[in-house]
């Protein structure tokens, strides 16, 4: 990627949670290649150091978030925070929702008061700059579609675990809000819906990299249900291309936006897409979601974003096409060493 240098004397100085990650890893590089210095917290728990670039202006604290920004000296700042530290998706959540729920809420409780506890010399507003990760996940399981930021949320009981994800990234974004309110915090949500690309692993069901593996591996790709759910997968290069322009916009401060893409895709049409553009022999096999999930898991019909808001704030148009993002994480996943087949493209 060329590099460009920020028209500024010095260089931006970015912190980037999370970044040893899957997005937080490209947009690490993003930052980079605009010529940011750029620190990542990240405790190593589903993110690698190998996602990361070895790179003169990154520097990578291997730490659980928390600890790291209390070891950080009062002359430690910086211009900007993305924060995607995160215990990600339901399939971790309810594996060990104690966990999970605390990372999602007490990781975010500490960047939020160090971010608006300091601020970059000379910069007007209070506080460190900081976009917080949300999801999609925030909509809960509302029928309507698609998902536009302001809607009303429905969530399950609490007793079904499989929802704490939802919450806890619903109380991050009211933590981000009310540190922008009442300490005015400069903040802005983004509310991913499915980002797919290189470095996306499937251990915790992440439906895309779980099913090229299976198709590179020659093995079944196994779908829940009749795969008849529909979700809008969008790249990871669209994704990490609009965060620091949802960041640096002042009218997009103390704003919720969808980010992702709104084209559809079965989950059946999916797998069928991965078979073709592998050239695999795998078959199809359909789990009922009582095999493939505790007792109370609920699925989705449909999850498609409203991308009005973020089209109008910043000009967000996803551009990558699926079929190359196959491409893509096939290409990454057969020289990843994550497929014990090789199967040529
Ligand atoms: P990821 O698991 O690859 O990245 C999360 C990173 O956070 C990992 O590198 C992990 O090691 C690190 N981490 C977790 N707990 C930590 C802690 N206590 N201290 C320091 N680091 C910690 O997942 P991702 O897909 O890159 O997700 C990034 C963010 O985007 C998350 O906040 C997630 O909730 C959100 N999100 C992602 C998607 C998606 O489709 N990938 C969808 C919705 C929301």
């Amino acid at each position: 990627m060329p590099e460009t240098t920020h028209p500024e004397s010095r260089a931006r100085r970015s912190l980037v949670t999370g970044g040893a990650g899957f997005i937080g890893s490209h947009l690490s590089e993003r930052l980079l290649a605009r010529g940011d210095r750029v620190t990542v917290i990240d405790n190593l728990s589903t993110g690698r150091t190998r996602n990361l670039p070895d790179h003169p202006r990154l520097r990578f604290i291997e730490a659980d978030l928390h600890e790291a920004l209390h070891a950080l000296g009062p002359g430690e700042v910086f211009d900007e925070i993305y924060h995607l530290a995160a215990a990600v998706g339901v399939g971790l959540v309810m594996k060990d929702p104690v966990a999970a729920i605390r990372t999602n809420i007490e990781q975010t409780i500490a960047l939020l008061e160090f971010a608006a506890g300091r601020s970059a010399p000379g910069a007007a507003s209070c506080g460190i700059p900081t976009l917080i990760a949300s999801s999609s996940e925030v909509y809960g399981k509302s029928a309507k579609s698609p998902y536009s930021e302001g809607d009303d949320v429905t969530y399950g009981p609490t007793t079904v675990s499989r929802w704490s994800y939802a919450y806890s990234k619903g109380i991050d974004e009211y933590l981000a809000l009310s540190y922008g309110i009442q300490r005015g915090l400069p903040v802005v949500i983004a509310r991913f819906f499915n980002t797919v690309g290189p470095r996306q692993v499937g251990d915790y069901g992440m439906v895309l990299p779980r099913f090229v593996e299976a198709a590179l591996g020659g093995k079944p790709l196994r779908v829940h249900g009749e795969g008849r759910q529909s979700r809008c997968f969008c790249d990871i290069a669209d994704v990490v291309d609009a965060l620091p322009k949802l960041m640096t916009n002042p009218a997009c401060r103390g704003g919720v936006f969808n980010v992702g893409s709104d084209r559809s895709i079965s989950i059946r049409e999916l797998a069928e897409l991965v078979i073709r553009l592998t050239g695999s022999g795998s078959s199809i096999e359909l789990v009922p979601y009582s095999e493939a999930y505790p007792p109370g898991f609920e699925d989705l019909a449909d999850r498609r974003p409203d991308l009005r808001k973020i089209r109008g704030a910043i000009g967000f148009e996803p551009r990558k096409s699926l079929e190359n993002t196959i491409r893509d994480v096939a290409g990454w996943l057969s020289t990843s060493g994550k497929v014990d087949q090789g199967h040529r493209l």
